[in-house]
């Protein structure tokens, strides 16, 4: 990633030259190339969903209600982690005018902060919400996503401060928490799966979606795509009555 360390600015308005940058792996514009992927993929339909990567004390987040496959580096908002002094207030080191900061700010802090992440993926997918979906219908163990013997789990670190991927064996779990009318609502409880999850890498959003991050922003796409994939196979072995996890009956 590009070097991006905060400067005087140089433009006397808004700190533009934040945004501004030809290297196609520049935060602004990286954010705005993976969008338009994911709304391809189908996980920022309809301006949900969204990305943030934060690069040293920088972090680079997407707007709130924009069409993120049209997204350009200017709608890019731009923060200092040690200026936040107050999340009801955030102090913003650029902010696009005319626009509105996301809702999902206060979640992709808490990965940023909490989990030293370097990049944080919030979709919409439609296999998320289904697996979730499905999660609801059981007697027991409703807020727990878990899949065992499949060779895609090994997309997966072992988890926060650890080294290597899970192996093949291992089983991958993603806590569930449940949905607000409001999402940076959702922030609270997203903190609480990080501390009962300590190694998890996403948490999913009942009836709404995922969050996922990673160390690097590769990290956080690998581990994204992944879930993708566990989650869509989930659905289909659910309608075959295969089970996720070897041990289920
Ligand atoms: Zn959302």
């Amino acid at each position: 990633m590009a070097p991006t360390s905060f400067q005087e600015p140089t433009d006397t308005h808004n700190h533009d030259h934040l945004v501004k940058s030809t290297d196609s792996q520049h935060p602004a514009n990286l954010i705005c190339t993976l969008c338009e992927k994911f709304y391809h993929l189908g996980w920022v339909a309809g301006t949900g969903g969204g990305t943030s990567i934060r690069d040293n004390d920088l972090v680079y987040l997407a707007p709130s209600g924009v069409q993120k496959e049209l997204m350009k580096p200017e709608d890019i908002y731009v923060l200092s982690i040690a200026q936040q002094k107050d999340p009801k207030n955030r102090i913003y080191l650029r902010a696009p005018p005319s626009l509105k900061p996301s809702q999902c700010t206060p979640l992709f802090m808490a990965a940023f902060t909490k989990r030293n992440a370097g990049c944080c993926i919030h979709t919409h997918s439609q296999w998320a919400v289904l697996v979730t979906l499905l999660l609801e219908t059981r007697p027991l163990n409703t807020n727990i996503f878990e899949i065992n013997n499949i060779e895609q789990i090994k997309g997966f670190g072992k988890g926060f401060q650890k080294q290597g991927n899970l192996g093949y064996h291992d089983t991958l779990r993603i806590p569930v928490i449940e949905n607000t009318p409001h999402e940076e609502d959702l922030t609270e409880s997203l903190e609480t799966a990080m501390d009962e999850y300590p190694d998890t890498y996403a948490v999913l959003v009942r009836r709404h979606g995922l969050y996922v991050w990673g160390e690097t922003v590769h990290k956080a796409k690998t581990q994204a795509e992944s879930l993708d994939y566990l989650f869509q196979l989930a659905v289909e072995m659910k309608k075959l009555g295969i089970p996720w996890l070897s041990d289920i009956a």
